[in-house]
């Protein structure tokens, strides 16, 4: 397979990218919070910024060892998605920068972020919760890989009808489905689960009480909230390409 031009792990490259992406897309790009001297990132438009209800929020980079959805979510928003201008748009491009330097899932103190969203003793959630304060988003998206994983994946917490068939379907052009039918410990089929309730007692039974961002996203700030997973062990732009494709289809059918 092709290798990319650069490190998975650049993040000097990834935020020098930012910036001058969201200079070009007239996007606004501020840091939220700095972790181990490195510059977490919130990207808006101005209808996000001026808290315009409803729109889209996307995030990627909370476990350092899978890169894919970080230079996927750069180049989605560098080939200037028409959708930019036309809802609410609210991007964290990498939440966990000392994990994705040195290719780990949790961040530099041991912390594993996707555990702890509701728990503000952690400086960038602290950060990411003053950020998100009040807003309410049609669709949260959270890109994540999984080393376990032999193909593509989706959780999907809506109150709405189910879109997660028909967004998995979009990206398999790039990776194949999971065909497990038991991944992390919940039942899916053909690389689906849907959660309409009960989440609650998932965090308790399945998750020790620490909230994810899907979760606390669903619960407090978001209709639906997708979290979708690419085989962290497949080929790099393969993976990129599917995340790309995963938000090229949110945004289609969210317009
Ligand atoms: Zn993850």
């Amino acid at each position: 397979m092709s290798v990319p031009p650069h490190s998975g792990h650049d993040f000097r490259l990834l935020h020098s990218r930012w910036t001058e992406v969201s200079l070009a897309s007239g996007l606004r790009c501020r840091t939220i919070c700095e972790v181990g001297g490195h510059p977490v990132l919130i990207v808006e438009n101005d209808a996000a910024a001026a808290g315009e209800t409803g729109g889209l929020y996307v995030s990627a980079g909370v476990h350092g060892d899978e890169c894919a959805p970080v230079w996927a979510l750069l180049e989605w928003v560098a080939s200037a998605p028409a959708v930019l201008k036309q809802i609410p748009i609210t991007l964290f491009p990498c939440l966990n920068p000392v994990g994705l330097i040195e290719n780990t899932r949790r961040d530099g103190t041991g912390v594993d972020l996707n555990r702890s969203f509701a728990d503000t003793t952690v400086p960038v959630i602290a950060a990411w919760q003053e950020a998100v304060a009040g807003r309410q988003f049609d669709v949260s998206v959270n890109l994540h890989e999984d080393y376990d994983a032999t193909g593509i994946y989706l959780y999907e917490l809506t109150r709405r009808d189910s879109r997660g068939d028909a967004l998995l379907r979009a990206c398999e052009t790039h990776l194949l489905r999971d065909s497990a039918i038991v991944i992390d410990g919940s039942d899916f089929e053909n690389g689906l689960l849907v959660r309409t309730s009960g989440i609650e007692k998932v965090v308790e039974e399945q998750l020790g009480g620490g909230y994810p961002e899907a979760i606390l996203l669903f619960l407090k700030y978001a209709e639906v909230s997708y979290t979708f997973e690419t085989p962290s062990e497949s080929d790099l732009l393969r993976r990129i390409a599917a995340h790309r494709a995963f938000l090229e289809a949110v945004t289609e059918s969210t317009v």
